[in-house]
């Protein structure tokens, strides 16, 4: 009788180097593909709504792609303990395969599916998929992990290179039927009263064929003047690769030996570094979206939170051009070019006053590639609370930043053309205002 595979999906949607599904393949059993909907179980964060558009579209292409293959994709919603051990059981699956996920709370689910199945005698096998270096195997010559980026990124090089990726499996086995599934519009991932994704529609196609394309065309047109261009935002020069690594729909390894051979690469390289570092932190620091990392900003003195000011913010409001084009680049495509997000996120910081973590919950439900390391990881940056950040009394001028990096206005007249013009803040005073703040920070002992 067959004791088939079950392969959970979960940050890693996609069939070429996906480990899980290698090892699915060479278990020589049919596969029952699964991703589970997990807005229950304790400390997982709900997706916010540009990801649960996104993710929408992506499970719809998986699901596409498996059945070519003739495997459904059984979709199941609730916690993942009850949810994944009931169906080994009625499925009388004999392995459960998993592409590792790297968040206290993730983890913590997985450990305790892991030990409950094994206990009942059920194979539980994890693979590294979705970063080049797991997070405990980068330790400093004494052991600890790193706080900062630079060793941090000179220790990976040091290491073995990453492996090549895995190529598609060609031949799959399913078993079709073999558990219900749920219908994905019943999951109602999609807006629709107001639908705001038209936005969202014209700039993006989810899925891996998609992804596979991006950085095929990536690789050819824009890594070539990547060093020179990332930084102005109306250059489209970077890879826009952040959702298809965020969702797995390309794998780090995938991107990594496709690029690392190319010259002058390195710069795009250490990017895809600054993803590992932020993993690796949130590795060692699960509590990265809520506390600060460096405990003695808890002493920062927070005005009381003026909700016009926030308000104005979200929405690209602000009177402040380079800031006001970010938000609603943010707000229309699910997206933000990176200096943009350093400038809208220190305005808000310390311009506004306004706790990073307000700053840091809208990215998350706005945001197509928010993920539980790198949004909160950038955010302390900016802060200055978090590893390696910008120092806090680096507060960017926004007026600046649009002169150096938008000189002709392309950014701004694209997105913010009709924006107020008239600043809630003048830039000059907040400045002062919040680096006296800071002089408290500094004075308070880090514990
Ligand atoms: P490229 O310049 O082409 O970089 C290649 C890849 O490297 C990116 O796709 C991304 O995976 C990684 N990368 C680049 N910069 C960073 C970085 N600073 N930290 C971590 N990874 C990086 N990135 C996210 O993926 N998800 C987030 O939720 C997120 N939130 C952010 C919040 C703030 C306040 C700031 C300042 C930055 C945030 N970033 C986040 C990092 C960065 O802005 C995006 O990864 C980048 O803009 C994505 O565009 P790209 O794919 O064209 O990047």
């Amino acid at each position: 009788m067959a004791s088939p595979t079950l392969l959970w999906f979960r940050d890693d949607l996609r069939l070429a180097d996906n480990p899980a599904l290698r090892a699915a393949v060479d278990r020589g059993e049919p596969i029952i593909a699964v991703f589970v909907l997990d807005e229950d179980s304790p400390g997982i964060r709900p997706f916010g709504g540009a990801a649960r558009w996104w993710l929408h579209h992506s499970l719809e292409s998986l699901g596409a792609r498996l059945r070519e293959h003739g495997v459904s994709l059984v979709l199941r919603r609730g916690p993942a303990d009850p949810v994944i051990r009931d169906l080994v059981a009625d499925t009388n699956a004999g392995a459960v395969f998993w592409n590792r996920r790297y968040g206290g709370a993730a983890r913590a689910v997985d450990a305790g599916i892991k030990s409950a199945l094994r206990a009942e005698g059920v194979e539980v096998a994890s693979f590294a998929g979705s970063l080049l270096h797991e997070p405990w195997t980068v330790t400093t010559g004494s052991g600890t992990h790193y706080s900062v980026f630079t060793p941090f990124w000179r220790s990976c090089l040091a290491l073995p290179a990453p492996r090549a990726p895995l190529p598609e499996p060609r031949e799959l086995s399913g078993l079709q039927s073999a558990a219900a599934s749920d219908a994905l519009n019943d999951w109602s991932l999609l807006p629709t009263a107001p639908d705001w994704a038209a936005g969202l529609r014209d700039t993006w196609e989810p899925g891996e064929p998609a992804a596979r394309r991006r950085l095929h065309e990536f690789l050819l047109d824009d890594l070539p003047s990547y060093d020179r261009a990332r930084d102005e935002p109306s250059a489209g020069a970077t890879s826009f690769l952040s959702p298809r690594l965020r969702w797995g729909e390309l794998s780090p390894f995938t991107v990594w030996d496709k690029a690392v051979d190319v010259e002058g690469a390195g710069g795009f390289l250490s990017e895809i570094g600054w993803r590992e570092f932020a993993w690796h932190t949130l590795y060692h620091f699960p509590d990265l979206a809520t506390k600060n990392l460096r405990s003695e900003f808890d002493a920062f003195p927070w005005p009381p939170l003026d909700p016009s000011h926030l308000e104005a913010w979200q929405y690209g409001n602000t009177g402040v051009p380079l800031v006001d084009a970010g938000m609603r680049e943010l707000w229309h495509t699910g997206f933000m070019h990176n200096r943009v997000r350093m400038v809208t996120a220190s305005f808000l910081i310390k311009n506004l006053m306004i706790d990073w973590r307000l700053g840091e919950e809208w990215f998350w439900d706005t945001l197509v590639d928010a993920d539980d390391a790198s949004n909160p990881f950038n955010w302390q940056w900016v802060a200055g609370s978090g590893a390696d950040a910008a120092p806090y009394f680096r507060v960017f001028n926004p007026e600046l930043q649009a002169k150096k990096f938008d000189p002709a206005r392309l950014y701004i007249s694209q997105w913010a053309a009709d924006a107020p013009t008239d600043p809630i803040v003048d830039l000059g005073e907040t400045r002062k205002a919040a680096l006296n703040a800071y002089d408290v920070v500094k004075r308070s002992p880090r514990k």
